[in-house]
């Protein structure tokens, strides 16, 4: 393993037993005095099916749709994290889901974070997370957000401009900067940040001497491989790319050596993780492992937010045209299901009276028919899935989607009076053994 620094939130939570992140996770901020449902060991026994059924059976006049989130998988992936990249300290990216509890729950494990604008940093420093926990990770940034972000002493900011260079220079000069580069390859991700974001090689040598001209301090190098679906065999050149740019900033303009490379998001839970650890950790032992102080920092979104959220959306509506069955639900393309459209993302939907028992035989030999499910609003676009195989139901039934945390309700919209925001967040704790059997 390289020599690089660790951090000590993180390292308290990699070293601290069980009961004590439990302690930590229900005294969190967004969780302590809400009421957190334990769930069984399995899915037959009591997993989150049988939780969204007893919320519903409880719950008369419940709002539809809503939300469970998992605060078991939330640890469970936090200790895989620390596990496979004990050298790189995450800073969850509020964008991807900045629901308060995921939020509270993360700072509580030792996470720092990466705000794109004031309200994120706001929202993450009322967690009581202090400024320097955060980085503000996005390369162009209105004059009153950087104003803020001095104002409140968030002090390491990306840039890729000489514009950006400016901005800083005239309302935060103390700021630290990483210059975010575009990594060579193309990851094949669902989402190429690259085709808007990340110095090209050529501009990175006069982006650098702007910088130092303008007496402002470059720590570091920050990329990002793309988001959802990336080649994780990419994280070997751009890391090798950040090591060029160290190199270059220090033997050919003489600036103090650089400390920060952020390896930025990209990462996916299960087993695409194992394989993007692996390479992260070889192209940072072949570039920086004979450097020392070198702080390695992630910006995770997607590996955090996807798995621990699961979305209950009731049947409202129901036409039968020849064989096909549609239904129409209470969210959509427009409310937390954009993730179809912004995100490319495939989604699974399972009727809930089958979701808790795959195996009974009324669910096991229902007759399936080809269905539409289409979403609330009125525009024809708002079409959630097609040709779908479904068994036959009814109005009132209930359908879940699981995963449904990454870029889903931070995304939606209010079209049509569907308020994404509104949608209701119920919090339970599953075992790792439920987990290891419904995720991983
Ligand atoms: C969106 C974003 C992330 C998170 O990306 P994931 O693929 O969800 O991990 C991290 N860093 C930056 C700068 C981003 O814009």
């Amino acid at each position: 393993m390289p020599s690089l620094l660790l951090s000590e939130g993180l390292y308290q939570a990699k070293g601290a037993t069980t009961p004590l992140s439990l302690k930590a996770i229900y005294n969190a901020s967004g969780v302590k005095g809400k009421r957190v449902t334990p769930l069984l060991a399995n899915e037959q026994e009591g997993g989150i099916s049988h939780f969204i059924q007893s919320i519903i059976r409880n719950t008369p006049d419940i709002d539809s749709p809503f939300l469970v989130l998992d605060l078991g998988v939330i640890m469970h992936l936090m200790e895989k994290w620390t596990t496979n990249l004990p050298t790189v300290q995450s800073y969850y990216a509020v964008k991807c889901n900045p629901n308060p509890s995921l939020l509270g729950v993360l700072a509580a494990l030792g996470s720092s974070f990466d705000c794109a604008s004031r309200a994120e940093i706001e929202s993450v420093l009322s967690l009581g997370v202090s400024p320097d926990r955060i980085i503000y990770a996005n390369p162009c940034k209105s004059e009153s957000h950087i104003k803020y972000a001095a104002t409140v002493g968030v002090n390491v900011t990306t840039f890729d401009s000489k514009e950006e260079i400016h901005k800083i220079k005239k309302w935060h000069p103390k700021c630290e900067l990483l210059i975010r580069i575009k990594p060579p390859q193309d990851s094949g991700a669902r989402n190429a940040l690259g085709l808007k974001y990340g110095a090209l090689p050529e501009e990175v040598k006069p982006l650098l001497q702007a910088a130092k001209d303008a007496e402002l301090k470059v720590v570091g190098v920050s990329f990002h491989i793309g988001s959802g679906g990336a080649d994780s065999r990419t994280y070997h050149g751009a890391i090798a790319a950040a090591k060029s740019v160290f190199d270059m900033a220090s033997n050919e303009l003489g600036m103090p050596r650089m400390k920060i490379v952020d390896i930025g998001g990209g990462f996916t839970c299960g087993n695409q993780f194992d394989a993007a650890s692996f390479h992260v950790n070889e192209a940072l032992e072949d570039n920086f492992g004979k450097e020392e102080g070198v702080v390695v920092i992630g910006e995770p979104g997607r590996y955090f937010a996807e798995s621990p959220f699961t979305l209950a959306s009731k049947v409202i509506g129901k036409r039968v045209r020849g064989e096909v069955r549609e239904y129409w639900i209470d969210d959509g393309i427009y409310g937390s299901l954009n993730c179809i459209m912004y995100d490319f993302a495939t989604v699974t939907c399972t009727p809930l009276a089958c979701s808790s028992k795959p195996e009974d035989p009324e669910c096991k030999n229902a007759k399936m028919y080809p269905s539409t499910v289409f979403g609330p609003t009125c525009d024809s676009l708002d079409t959630v899935l097609t040709d779908y195989l479904l068994p036959e139901l009814e109005l009132d039934d209930w359908v879940v989607f699981p995963n449904m945390g990454a870029y889903t309700t931070s995304s939606g919209t209010n079209f049509n009076g569907f308020n994404t925001t509104a949608i209701s967040t119920y919090l339970a704790y599953s075992t790792p053994i439920a987990m290891e059997k419904s995720m991983f």
